[in-house]
């Protein structure tokens, strides 16, 4: 495939602040949504900035798209201000499984024909790691995940080094493809203010995702079990055999 200008589909989640303090909702079942503030997928920043880099390099345009409510669209608003072209929300307000996500990607990707799409490599709400497989699939296109260095060749050729445990992996392969980006891929930028404020005035498409019946159901969600409170104890001998009384009896630890 000789590369004319690329149409790049990129991917944004949606999820609580990484500073938010996350309370389960009183079904058990999910997070309580209210009051919590939400901030674009950290990883998917590093794909927005490597999709923009490739439309740098190649002509074309840029879509972003997120399956969620319409909060969403200040995240949709943050990459046209960084220079997307255009903006998609797939209106759902939390009722698809990770399923129902891809399906809903991969839907948006069969009328926009894209060339590459990139993803972040987690949402870090959920923690997944699926989509792009799932959405590659789905397309009948590879996916190549966890992807730290990505380079297209003229012809259409990818090749993507991974990090895997201890070591990288190198893996050729051709557009279309899916990619998911590690942190670290690129540095990404910021938005200027007279873009910001240039982007509260471009359009976002909407639409509703395809109908899906789910796969998977959250039954349950906790929250982690409260550390142990700590104990400050003194510098006697007493404290002393304190400290390994507590060391083997407690921590278990010797
Ligand atoms: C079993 C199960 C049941 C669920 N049920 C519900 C439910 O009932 N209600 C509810 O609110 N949520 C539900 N969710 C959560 C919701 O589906 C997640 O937001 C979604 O699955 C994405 O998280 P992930 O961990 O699957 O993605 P990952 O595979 O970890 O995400 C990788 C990348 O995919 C892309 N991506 C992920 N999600 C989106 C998105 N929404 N839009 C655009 N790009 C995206 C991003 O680039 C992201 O970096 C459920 C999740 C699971 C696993």
């Amino acid at each position: 495939m000789l590369l004319v200008p690329m149409r790049v589909m990129v991917c944004l989640s949606y999820v609580p602040d990484t500073a938010a303090r996350p309370r389960i909702a009183a079904d058990g079942k999910q997070i309580e949504r209210t009051e919590l503030k939400f901030i674009m997928n950290p990883y998917d920043e590093y794909a927005l900035e490597e999709a923009l880099r490739v439309r740098e390099r190649f002509g074309g345009e840029v879509l972003a798209v997120c399956v969620g409510p319409v909060g969403a669209t200040e995240i949709l608003r943050t990459a046209l201000a960084l220079g997307a072209e255009r903006a998609l929300l797939v209106r759902d307000e939390g009722t698809l499984d990770s399923f129902g996500v891809a399906m809903a990607l991969a839907h948006v990707a069969q009328h926009y024909r894209p060339e590459l799409i990139l993803m972040g490599r987690q949402s870090i709400d959920f923690d997944s790691f699926q989509m792009a497989s799932t959405v590659g699939e789905l397309l009948g296109f590879p996916s190549v995940s966890v992807v730290s260095r990505l380079t297209i060749g003229e012809g259409g050729t990818v090749v993507a080094e991974r990090d895997i445990e201890g070591g990288k992996e190198i893996v050729e392969t051709q557009l279309p493809c899916v990619i998911s980006v590690q942190k670290g891929i690129n540095e990404p930028r910021y938005p200027k203010l007279p873009d910001i404020i240039k982007a509260k005035s471009k359009p976002i498409e909407e639409i509703e995702p395809p109908a899906v019946e789910p796969v998977s159901e959250i039954v349950a969600m906790e929250l982690p079990q409260q550390q142990r409170r700590g104990r400050i104890l003194g510098s006697s001998d007493e404290d002393l055999d304190e400290l390994i009384r507590l060391l083997h009896e407690e921590a278990k630890v010797i």
